[in-house]
């Protein structure tokens, strides 16, 4: 049996007429798969991954964002073949895509099977009403000066944070918010983003997957929002934390585990 979700082909493809006509036959939940920071590390987790319609990878990809480390990572993730739809951002250690976006978008256009959403949203099924909405984004909080850092409640992370539209479906960003996810082994202290917290609140996500904070790994349900922190590799770079994959039900917002 197919896993894969014929009637969302139709949506990647912008249909809008098929996408109306599904809606009327309420089409099968949308099998999701999450990943995040696998740090150069990617070919360990390839059989960790089920297929379904969308993968998404929620930052740090490399060690250190070099154009050889990022195409190693681009011709990985566009093998996966029992996707439709591949996602990714940028992470802290990702410092290509800040440094010189030029070269990787040159990266970019040489594999036509994965999407980049740096501060951007995609849309399934274009300009409907119902398009299913996605917004990604790579900035956290500053820390030791890395890739895609801005001061801690600063004004400039604020403005990232509120171009993130409301009504959206799946929120992804590098970093956790604050409280969600975002504590190190053993130590309660919260390090998410502020910021990012107050803005969710406001935009109530369905979905927000987040990695960056490796031992913050996990699942929670809030507020309407269900939390992921979906960092592979645990907090010495070991490949010992599941990808997280489930069945989305959009319209109940029911989500159920694979
Ligand atoms: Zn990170």
């Amino acid at each position: 049996m197919s896993i894969i979700n014929p009637d969302l082909w139709h949506l990647l493809k912008g249909e809008q007429k098929i996408y109306t006509e599904i809606k009327n036959y309420n089409p099968r939940p949308v099998r999701i798969t999450l990943i995040s920071d696998t740090h150069n590390m990617h070919d360990d987790i390839t059989s960790s991954l089920p297929g379904g319609d969308i993968l998404i990878h929620a930052g740090d990809l490399s060690g250190r964002g070099t154009n050889y480390e990022i195409d190693q990572f681009l011709k990985w993730y566009n093998s996966i073949d029992n996707y439709y739809l591949k996602i990714f951002i940028a992470g802290n250690h990702d410092w290509g895509f800040q440094t010189h976006p030029e070269e990787c978008q040159y990266l970019l256009e040489k594999y036509d099977g994965v999407c980049y959403l740096q501060d951007r949203l995609l849309k399934l099924g274009d300009d409907h009403p119902d398009a299913l909405k996605i917004w990604g984004s790579p900035w956290q909080p500053e820390f030791y000066s890395w890739a895609f850092n801005l001061p801690r409640q600063g004004e400039d992370l604020r403005e990232k944070w509120a171009e993130i539209p409301e009504g959206l479906d799946i929120l992804v960003t590098h970093g956790p918010s604050w409280g969600n996810l975002d504590t190190i082994k053993g130590k309660s202290v919260p390090l998410g983003c502020e910021l990012l917290r107050e803005r969710i609140d406001i935009v109530k996500p369905k979905i927000h997957v987040c990695g960056h904070i490796h031992t913050g790994y996990g699942y929670k349900y809030a507020n309407g929002t269900h939390y992921f922190n979906a960092a592979v590799l645990d907090e010495r770079y070991k490949y010992k934390q599941k990808p997280f994959t489930f069945d989305w039900n959009r319209e109940t917002n029911e989500i159920e585990f694979i």
